[in-house]
């Protein structure tokens, strides 16, 4: 097995930064519904040009990697425990190279093992099946859209939908619904794997196997295939829109399956992942471990780039900031302007804003702009260097940004998915603004940013430490401003009017 970990490796390398065709190509349909002109088509663009970023360099879609979740099957007779140590080794060298963000923490002591190796992680699943070669399927499926899995247990009332019940027509609203509850915080559009029935620990883990079926594969199961169908048109008329903007493009793909029940449970299992949808596999020699053939993509063919234009397009109306930022020129912001982001930056996320409740700040955040980012850095020659920093998911700093932002003086945050009353309220009380990055967008925003300065709090782990940056043009859009608009807030309401208009069973 001479080959096997580097095999592996390549696996992951090109999991992590090269989407797979049929991904690329609901993607590019994405592009094509959306409404010039809209925020919706703004993100779109943006992750375009993400995405062939990512593949040119051989970078990280997106910084947040996942969980690295294996699916092998193995001829009767080769030894299971040599390949898991391979992939065991395989994921740990493809961290330190920077193909994966070190995304392993001790669940009792908050400790981030730094390799991606950990109890239970990565997480590899073993059949055997009957065929002479060993395969190996890999999904990266990042903690954003995974924390947007629900699980449905029918009969229910379900929110704008009314009562689901123990029939298709209830499944139906249940993966609507899980549509609809994702809103921006899954970094629409989503791609849904579904499973009707089973228990609940089985049904989750048949969903997430949905996800390694095609976007545009069909299924063989007849009423399966009208429900998918079904689902994609009437999914994409909520009008939650790429990162939640609002827009027409909210789901590129969704596969169902179903399995036996007990008689008294009904589960509908649902894994939502998101436009990031890294997913490939290989085929490789039972021998000696070589790659024979590469599964859902053909690395003999040419990729062609998603984006049309390059880079963000400049429409000149553009807010450009520099900070420090002043409570003047916050208060001057409204919802939906693009702003231009240059000067300094501090990132922070869940370990960071759990300190801060404690602890003075290790640096001045007057006038700061706080970014929710969990990178990617590797140190170079004494150097640290970032590889990938996209947003993540705001709403988990709810319970505590409005007192960052009062104590502190914090004036800009910057995240993805929105906030909720309470950070707004800060908002306007205090002078400070809310601004929408693209989620996913990791290669764009690390190009934005020119130096490292410092980082603080390192001990929290590479993604929760608080990394002090410096950016120049940092795109995004004020979603929430300090008159207490909220883009999210609308764009939640309307697509719960445009659910609840929906004529379903
Ligand atoms: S694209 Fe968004 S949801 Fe997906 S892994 Fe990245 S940050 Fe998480």
């Amino acid at each position: 097995m001479e080959f096997l970990t580097a095999s592996l490796i390549e696996l992951i390398t090109q999991t992590s930064t090269n989407l797979p065709p049929d991904v690329r190509a609901a993607m590019g349909l994405a592009l094509e519904t959306e409404t010039p002109g809209t925020q919706s088509a703004q993100a779109l663009g943006i992750i375009a040009t993400n995405i062939d970023m990512a593949q040119q360099d051989e970078s990280p879609i997106c910084q947040d990697t996942g969980m690295p979740t294996f699916i092998v099957h193995t001829p009767v007779g080769v030894n299971q425990i040599r390949i898991k140590k391979a992939i065991r080794e395989a994921v740990a060298e493809a961290t330190r190279r920077g193909k994966l963000r070190p995304n392993s923490v001790d669940s009792l002591t908050g400790k981030n093992s730094g390799d991606n190796l950990g109890v239970e992680t990565p997480v590899i699943h073993f059949e055997q099946w009957e065929e002479d070669e060993i395969e190996v399927k890999l999904v990266l499926k990042g903690g954003g859209c995974e924390n947007k899995n629900i699980q449905y247990s029918l009969p229910c009332e379900l929110e704008h939908l009314g009562k689901a019940g123990r029939t298709l027509e209830g499944v139906r609203k249940c993966i609507l619904h899980s549509v609809w509850q994702a809103q921006g915080h899954g970094c629409a559009p989503g791609a849904l794997g579904v499973c009707i029935g089973s228990d609940r620990a089985h049904g989750y883990l048949l969903a997430k196997e949905q996800l390694f079926r095609t976007l545009d594969d069909v299924n063989p199961n007849p009423v399966l295939a009208k429900l998918e169908a079904e689902i994609m048109q009437e999914a994409n008329r909520i009008g939650v829109g790429s990162m939640g903007f609002g827009g027409k493009s909210s789901l590129i793909g969704c596969k169902i399956t179903a399995a036996n029940r007990l008689p008294a449970s009904f589960f509908v299992s649902v894994a939502y992942d998101c436009w990031a949808f890294r997913r490939l596999g290989v085929r490789l020699d039972a021998v000696n471990g070589a790659i024979t053939q590469w599964l859902y993509r053909d690395p003999s063919r040419v990729v062609p780039k998603m984006a049309k234009t390059e880079g963000f397009p400049l429409t000149g109306r553009e807010v450009v900031l520099h900070s420090p930022l002043t409570e003047a020129q916050v208060r001057a912001l409204r919802v939906g302007d693009v702003v231009l982001v240059s000067g300094e930056m501090f990132t922070g996320r869940d370990a960071v804003h759990a300190y801060l409740m404690d602890h003075e700040p290790p640096a001045d955040l007057h006038g700061a702009v706080l970014y929710h980012c969990g990178p990617v850095m590797l140190q170079q020659n004494g150097e640290w260097k970032v590889k990938a920093a996209g947003p993540t998911t705001s709403s988990r700093e709810e319970p505590y940004q409005a007192t960052v932002i009062e104590r502190y003086g914090v004036r800009a945050v910057i995240g993805k998915g929105g906030m909720g009353a309470k950070t707004s309220a800060a908002l306007e009380k205090f002078g400070a603004v809310y601004l929408n990055a693209i989620g996913g967008a990791a290669q764009f925003y690390a190009r934005t940013v020119e130096k490292v300065l410092d980082v603080n709090l390192l001990d929290f782990g590479i993604p929760e430490a608080m990394w002090h940056l410096k950016v120049n043009n940092f795109a995004a859009i004020v979603t929430m401003d300090a008159h207490g608009n909220s883009l999210h807030r609308d764009v939640e309401a309307e697509t719960g009017e445009a659910l609840a208009g929906m004529e379903l069973g």
